[in-house]
């Protein structure tokens, strides 16, 4: 057989014990930046598939990506199917003007923005909605004491029911 062409990687398998695997390639394009990369395996796990993490050796990128390999006919030399970059998302910073009157929106605006680029399409839309009703009662109830009691009242009696809530509150507006 001839090896005179591929590389070699090292992964755990699923026991945990450390053992060597041939590849064909290693990925040559970074998947985060798009730039042609020498690429340095870091991490390799074999379980059904055999998966390397590598790392972008740009500098201003870094980035780690995982490498997905099938196996070839013969078994032993494993061939790249795809990469994958793991997202990362950063926090929507909002002024101190809004995080001061609510917390809580920032914090639901963001686990929401995680669940959207995650691809929960379906899931972030609620959380969306959600974080605006908290800052919407937060700040009517920062600009009115009186208002606090029958806001408060009506996120109780309603919190199921978001619709209802977001038109009490804009009705008071
Ligand atoms: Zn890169």
């Amino acid at each position: 057989m001839n090896l005179a062409n591929t590389k070699s990687v090292s992964y755990y398998n699923n026991i945990g014990q450390i053992q060597g695997a041939y590849v064909r390639e290693y990925p040559d394009i970074c998947p985060s930046c798009g730039k042609g990369i020498s690429a340095v395996p870091a991490y390799g796990f074999k379980g059904k598939w055999l998966q390397v993490v590598f790392r972008c050796p740009i500098v201003d990128c870094s980035r780690l990506f995982i490498a997905h390999y099938g196996e070839s006919d013969n078994n032993v030399v494993h061939f790249l199917l795809r990469t994958e970059l793991l997202p990362v998302v950063e926090d929507e910073e909002f002024p101190a003007s809004i995080t001061k009157v609510s917390p809580k929106f920032k914090t639901i605006y963001n686990q929401s923005k995680k669940a959207e680029e995650g691809g929960l399409e379906e899931i972030c839309g609620l959380g969306y909605r959600k974080s605006l009703e908290f800052l919407v009662k937060d700040y009517l109830i920062s600009k009115s004491a009186p208002k606090e009691i029958a806001v408060g009242a009506k996120c109780s009696a309603t919190s199921m029911n978001s619709s209802a809530l977001l038109n009490g509150l804009f009705s008071k507006i």
